[in-house]
């Protein structure tokens, strides 16, 4: 029995391609934002209630991968359940800019061809998220923004919702408390929004604390070994003069490349787009020759930290290492690969 066993065995080092890959079917990794995020601020219910989110994020992502769908559909899937929950700082529940509008940015990125999409400001689509991969998917360009983006997404036949829909009282809220603090006036509240009501005080203070994070953003791999990133946000509270973070631009908010890595950032998208954080860690991977950890703290660690940026990445690579890394108290944060074990994390000190 020892004898057929060892036999079997030498055949299949033998045989060419037949020995054991530890490439797993397929990955994923999911952000909801990085900042200030710390155990003494948040409430057990508020811990519960974030690490329930990411877990169902894995489940919806780990569907869509284990029946086949690409890392883009995974994406796509996972992204439209954040951008309806009002936790996040994506679709409903985006912070508000100085003059009171929700103004929604979103990219998306297949590694397998370079193909893209993304959307700047848009305020009337229910999921910004797919209309990057429209966008990607049936219109000759890369990036649209404002009213154009907004008519392309009725052609689209994608959701449009009044503005007002994208409105949440801690927001609105924290908001106003921003515009005080910069000594600008409070725009009127919009059209169509509920009457004033009152918000739990220790969300307005981890707002605050949180210095205005709470974008969402996933990297998956599929069992074709594809690798797609894909990032939605409502950018950052107060924003002024149409401004646009890293979310949509591709190379700092999101990058995917089959022959390195997939990236979504988030934090303060100008130092992101500055040192184009996504594309220049899988450019560390695929021409320096770094691992995925190492790509991701050398570009987080040493040179976001040096420039004074705050925020965090998930990447992962076609062979499936997954890696994080973020220079803030915490980073809402889960992954999952075929057959192994969920891991949802919040704070700092956990793995
Ligand atoms: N990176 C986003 C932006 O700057 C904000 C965030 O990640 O919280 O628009």
């Amino acid at each position: 029995m020892r004898d057929v066993l060892i036999a079997a065995m030498v055949a299949i080092m033998l045989t060419p391609g037949a020995m054991a890959d530890d490439t797993p079917r397929w990955a994923l990794v999911v952000h909801g934002g990085a900042g200030v995020i710390e155990r003494g601020a948040m409430t057990p219910e508020t811990d519960a209630a974030y690490r329930a989110a990411m877990t169902r994020a894995l489940e919806i992502g780990a569907d869509v991968l284990e029946s086949g769908g690409t890392s883009v559909d995974a994406i796509e899937a996972i992204i439209r359940a954040f951008e309806d929950n009002p936790m996040f700082n994506a679709g409903r529940g985006a912070v508000f800019t100085a003059a009171g509008r929700n103004e929604l940015d979103s990219s998306i990125m297949d590694g397998s061809d370079l193909n893209a999409g993304a959307v700047a400001g848009v305020s009337t689509v229910r999921h910004p998220i797919s209309l990057a991969r429209a966008v990607m998917e049936h219109s000759p360009h890369v990036m649209l923004q404002g009213e154009g983006a907004e008519t392309f997404a009725a052609e689209q036949g994608l959701e449009i919702v009044d503005p007002a829909f994208f409105f949440t009282e801690r927001r609105w809220v924290s908001m106003e408390h921003e515009l005080g603090r910069l000594g600008l006036d409070i725009p009127a509240r919009p059209e169509g929004a509920p009457d004033p009501q009152p918000v739990d005080e220790g969300a307005l203070l981890r707002d605050s604390r949180e210095h205005r994070f709470g974008t969402v953003g996933v990297v998956a791999l599929d069992t074709a070994g594809n690798i797609a990133a894909g990032t939605s946000t409502g950018g950052t509270t107060a924003k002024r003069w149409g401004r646009v973070g890293d979310s949509p631009i591709l190379g700092a908010g999101t990058y995917a490349n089959n022959a390195s890595c997939g990236v979504s950032a988030t934090g303060t998208g100008e130092y992101f787009i500055r040192l184009t954080v996504a594309s220049r860690i899988c450019a560390l991977v695929e021409f320096e020759g770094l691992g995925l950890q190492a790509a991701a703290d050398r570009v987080i660690q040493d040179e976001l930290t040096a420039m004074g940026g705050d925020g965090g990445i998930i990447a992962l690579t076609p062979t499936g290492d997954i890696a994080w890394s973020f220079n803030t108290p915490g980073m809402y944060r889960a992954r999952l690969t075929a057959g192994g074990e969920p891991l949802v994390a919040i704070y700092g000190d956990e793995e």
